[in-house]
């Protein structure tokens, strides 16, 4: 991003805006929403550019929360977080480990923003614990007339809900605060199944804290990932140099600039997509694997090279179903399908919300 550009993380979407704001304040973020009522131009807020869409995008005014970036209060006897909305997960994970805290999930990556993540329903995945939005107690928004509103349970309720996927048209979000949890670690477990045993034995594999897998299409495979929560430790890394090359070689160089060129010489010839996802499975998804660590670590991982992705939500009974016909779909229109397909499974209230209002349980392919 230069002055006057911002591009999205991916890079397929960029705009310059006529004006751009930096506020580091809600009284800041309201005189920039008066001043740009005033002049009749509209605002989008601009988090970490990380959407896979142009959502963040505006020729007009937009609100950078770049200066937004400071957490206000960790209270750990409460388990309670109050930050601005620029603050990324990243920098909150950090400083809420300092005192011992975490968020209680987390989705792949840290980078976005608080604002960002909590705008769009992130998530990670996990039964009992719901998106991240699921977390939030209360919301400082600065609404386009410019009034700085709460909105929480007991102020605003009936916004409650619609803040949790809001994607900007809510307002200005300027601070929130967060329940958190005490920090913990995450056991994991990984291993190669094939598509109908993950899909027969679903109902099993959900009673885990955490539970995914990935369908790897023309390999015809898939990759389950399940976590289950412990108090924490530290657990140190000690690799000699020996381990530290070998884990460099299987990571990186074969797992990310290797599979990276593969896929770009697949852009002149697509037919090579089979062999080369049949080549990768070969390489990264053969055996099982356990690890552990911190939450943070394990929930967290590499999601290598830019890519373009999107993103789907079914309900859960329906996940053998949707995943079945699209391998259908893959095989007879001959599609060349060059990236996994992640199948997470989430809720969308939180326990405290569903007493109003059943639960609601999905799971999304990304
Ligand atoms: C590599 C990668 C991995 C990802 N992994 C996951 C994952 O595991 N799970 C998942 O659910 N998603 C995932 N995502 C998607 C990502 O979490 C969302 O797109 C998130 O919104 C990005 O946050 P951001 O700060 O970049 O927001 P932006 O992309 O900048 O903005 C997203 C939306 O939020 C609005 N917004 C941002 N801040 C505010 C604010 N303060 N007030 C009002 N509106 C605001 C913007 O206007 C826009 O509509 C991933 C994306 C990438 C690129």
């Amino acid at each position: 991003m230069n002055q006057n550009r911002f591009i999205n993380w991916s890079g397929q979407y960029q705009c310059v805006p006529t004006f751009v704001y930096h506020p580091s304040s809600t009284e800041e973020a309201r005189q920039t929403v008066c001043q740009s009522s005033e002049m009749g131009t509209k605002i989008r807020v601009f988090g970490s550019g990380h959407s896979p869409s142009d959502i963040a995008m505006s020729n007009e005014t937009l609100v950078s929360i770049d200066r937004l970036n400071l957490i206000l209060n960790i209270d750990y006897e409460f388990k309670t977080v109050v930050t601005q909305a620029g603050v990324t997960l990243k920098e909150l994970n950090q400083n809420l480990a300092k005192h011992g805290l975490a968020l209680p999930n987390l989705g792949s990556i840290s980078d976005q923003t608080i604002g960002g993540a909590m705008s769009t329903a992130t998530h990670g995945t996990g039964l009992n614990y719901g998106i991240l939005p699921t977390i939030i107690q209360e919301i400082t928004l600065v609404t386009g007339l410019g009034e700085i509103v709460k909105i929480s349970m007991d102020e605003n309720p009936k916004l409650f809900n619609a803040a949790k996927c809001h994607l900007g048209s809510l307002g200005l979000v300027t601070e929130l605060k967060l329940q958190v949890t005490k920090e913990f670690n995450l056991e994991v477990h990984e291993q190669p199944q094939t598509l109908e045993t993950v899909l027969h034995k679903l109902p099993e594999s959900l009673q885990s804290d955490h539970y995914r897998f990935w369908y790897l299409p023309h390999a015809d495979m898939a990759w389950e990932w399940s976590a289950t929560r412990r108090p924490y430790r530290k657990i140190p890394t000690i690799q000699n140099a020996f381990q530290h090359i070998q884990q460099w070689y299987h990571e990186k160089l074969i797992g990310y600039y290797t599979f990276e060129a593969l896929l770009y010489l697949a852009t002149y010839n697509q037919n090579l997509i089979p062999y080369i996802n049949s080549w990768y499975v070969q390489q990264m998804f053969n055996e099982p694997k356990d690890s552990q660590g911190d939450s943070v670590s394990q929930f967290n991982f590499d999601c290598l090279f830019k890519q373009q992705v999107n993103e789907w939500s079914i309900p859960i009974e329906k996940t053998a179903d949707a995943i079945l016909q699209i391998r259908k779909m893959i095989q007879e229109k001959d599609y060349k399908i060059h990236l996994p397909i992640e199948v997470r499974f989430v809720v969308i209230q939180s326990k405290r919300s569903s007493q109003h209002s059943k639960n609601r349980r999905l799971f999304n392919t990304g």
